[in-house]
């Protein structure tokens, strides 16, 4: 649940302005969906970014880990979700890899 508005057809999106670019969701992501981007008007000179939705499994554990509350997924009512498959996993591997940092520069 989530106190934004959800946007149509969207698995997970991101409020950046309560994002501190902590990287955590990025972390905890088991499908690759979520990679930091750098952003030089953000603080920590990055900001999140969801990259690959079409490979979101809607686990909620980007939202529930979010310490800001900045980070939504949609109700499984409203979005038919992905399965977790082998390359997402090692999507999500490559990025941890690359210091949560976006594959596609
Ligand atoms: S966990 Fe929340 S605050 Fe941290 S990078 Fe993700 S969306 Fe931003
Ligand atoms: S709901 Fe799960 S798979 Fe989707 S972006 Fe969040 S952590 Fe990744």
């Amino acid at each position: 649940m989530s106190l934004m508005k959800a946007p149509e057809n969207t698995p997970v999106w991101v409020d950046t302005s309560r994002c501190k670019a902590c990287d955590i969701c990025v972390a905890r992501c088991p499908a690759g969906v979520l990679a930091m981007r750098p952003d030089p008007h953000s603080i920590l000179g990055a900001m999140i970014s969801v990259e690959a939705p079409e490979l979101c499994i809607g686990c909620n554990d980007c939202e529930l880990d979010c310490p800001d509350f900045a980070i939504y997924v949609a109700d499984r009512s409203e979005y038919k979700f992905a399965k977790l498959t082998d390359a997402a996993k090692e999507r999500a591997e490559a990025i941890k890899k690359n210091n949560y940092m976006t594959l596609s520069a």
